[in-house]
C-alpha cells in the first residue's frame, strides 16, 4: 500500500515538522511524495498565507526563514488537505467532527497536541481519545522536548512516540525520525500524552517564579515537585502507565526545556512583570501562536477541583 500523509495544522510546531516528514517520505520507497499541509487561511501581508507558503515555501507568519521542502502543499480547505491520506498528523484538535466518515479506510492518526480535553466522565479525555472516537482509527502521540524553532534549525534532540499498535508506531517513527531529531518509541499512550500536557502546567510555574526572582534552586525544586506531580496525576487517572515514560524525552526533557525555553515560561514571567492576563500578553507578544499552559492549568485545576483533590 502506498501511504500518504496529511498535516492537520500549519503552526510553528506544524511548520517544523512539515520540514522534517516532507523531507522523509522523499527517502523512503512507497509514500506519495505529496504531503498536503491544512492551514487555517488568513491574510499576511496582504497576501493569502497558502499562497505566500506555495510559492515561497516558507511559513512566514509561524515559522518565519525557514524553508519547507517543495513537496509541502498548503491546503486551506481541510477535506481537501486529507483526500486519500492513510497517515494523519494532529496538531490542533476541534476538527475531528468535520472529518467524521470522511478519511480513507485503513488510515492512522498520531497527535503532536499537548493538552487535554475537558470531558467525559472523570472530566478528562485525552485528545488522541477523541480522534479515536470520532474517526474510528488507531491513534499514537508524539511528545518531547522539541522547541519548533530551535528543531526547524536541524538541532539535535529527541522525541517520543506512544503506541498502542507497534506497526503504526514503526511507520510513524519512519517518517519522523532524522539524525537531529532521535524517536523513540514506548507502549503507553496515556502516559507520554499527559507529559505533554502537564509539563505545560509545571512551565507555567517555572516563569512565575522567574518573574518573581526566586532563583535556580526554586526553579529546580519547581520541576522535581512538578514531575513527581505528573506522575501522581497520570496514575491517579489511567491504568497502565509506566514509571519509565518519564525518564524519556517526552517526561523529564520536555519539561526542563520548556521550563527554560518555551513560550509558556516567558508569558508566565511576563504575568508576573507586567501584571497583564495571560490573554492580553498572548496576544501582544506571540504573534497569533497559542498559549497552551495556562490554559491547561485551569482545566486541570477545574478536573482535580470534581474530584475534590485539588490541594493534592
Ligand atoms: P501555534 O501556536 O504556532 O499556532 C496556532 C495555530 O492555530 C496556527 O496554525 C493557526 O493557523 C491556527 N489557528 C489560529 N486560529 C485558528 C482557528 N480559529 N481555527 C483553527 N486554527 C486556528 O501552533 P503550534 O506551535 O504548531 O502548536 C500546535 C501544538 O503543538 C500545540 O498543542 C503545542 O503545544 C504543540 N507543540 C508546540 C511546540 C512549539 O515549540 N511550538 C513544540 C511541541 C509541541
Ligand atoms: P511552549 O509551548 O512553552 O513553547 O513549549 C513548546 C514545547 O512543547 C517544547 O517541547
Amino acid at each position: 500500500m502506498v501511504e500518504k500523509v496529511a498535516l492537520i495544522g500549519s503552526g510553528n510546531w506544524g511548520s517544523a515538522i512539515a520540514k522534517i516528514v516532507g523531507r522523509n517520505v522523499l527517502q523512503h520507497p512507497n509514500f506519495d511524495l505529496e504531503v498536503r499541509m491544512w492551514v487555517f487561511e488568513e491574510i499576511v501581508q496582504g497576501q493569502r498565507l497558502t499562497d505566500i507558503i506555495n510559492t515561497t515555501h516558507e511559513n512566514v507568519k509561524y515559522l518565519p526563514n525557514v524553508k519547507l521542502p517543495e513537496n509541502v502543499v498548503a491546503v486551506p480547505e481541510l477535506l481537501k488537505s486529507v483526500e486519500g491520506a492513510t497517515l494523519l498528523i494532529f496538531f490542533v484538535k476541534g476538527v475531528c467532527e468535520q472529518l467524521r466518515h470522511k478519511i480513507v479506510r485503513g488510515a492512522r492518526a498520531i497527535s503532536l497536541i499537548k493538552g487535554v480535553d475537558a470531558g467525559g466522565q472523570s472530566g478528562l479525555n485525552l485528545i488522541s481519545d477523541v480522534i479515536k472516537e470520532s474517526l474510528q482509527i488507531d491513534v499514537s502521540v508524539l511528545m518531547g522536548a522539541n522547541i519548533a524553532s530551535e528543531v526547524a534549525q536541524e538541532k539535535f534532540c529527541e522525541s517520543t512516540i506512544g503506541y498502542t499498535d507497534l506497526a503504526n508506531a514503526e511507520i510513524f517513527r519512519l517518517i519522523f525520525n532524522t539524525h537531529y531529531f532521535r524517536i523513540n518509541i514506548v507502549q503507553d499512550v496515556a502516559g507520554v500524552e499527559l507529559c505533554g500536557a502537564l509539563k505545560n502546567v509545571v512551565a507555567i510555574a517555572a516563569g512565575l517564579i522567574d518573574g518573581l526572582k526566586y532563583g535556580e534552586n526554586t526553579k529546580a525544586a519547581i520541576i522535581r515537585i512538578g514531575l513527581m506531580e505528573m506522575k501522581k496525576f497520570a496514575k491517579t487517572f489511567y491504568e497502565g502507565i509506566r514509571d519509565e515514560t518519564f525518564f524519556e524525552s517526552c517526561g523529564i526533557a520536555d519539561v526542563i526545556t520548556t521550563c527554560f525555553g518555551g513560550r509558556n515560561r516567558r508569558i508566565a514571567e511576563a504575568r508576573v512583570l507586567t501584571g497583564k492576563s495571560f490573554e492580553v500578553l498572548e496576544a501582544e507578544l506571540l504573534n497569533g501562536q497559542k498559549l497552551q499552559g495556562s490554559l491547561t492549568s485551569k482545566e486541570i485545576h477545574d478536573i482535580l477541583a470534581g474530584r475534590g483533590i485539588a490541594s493534592e
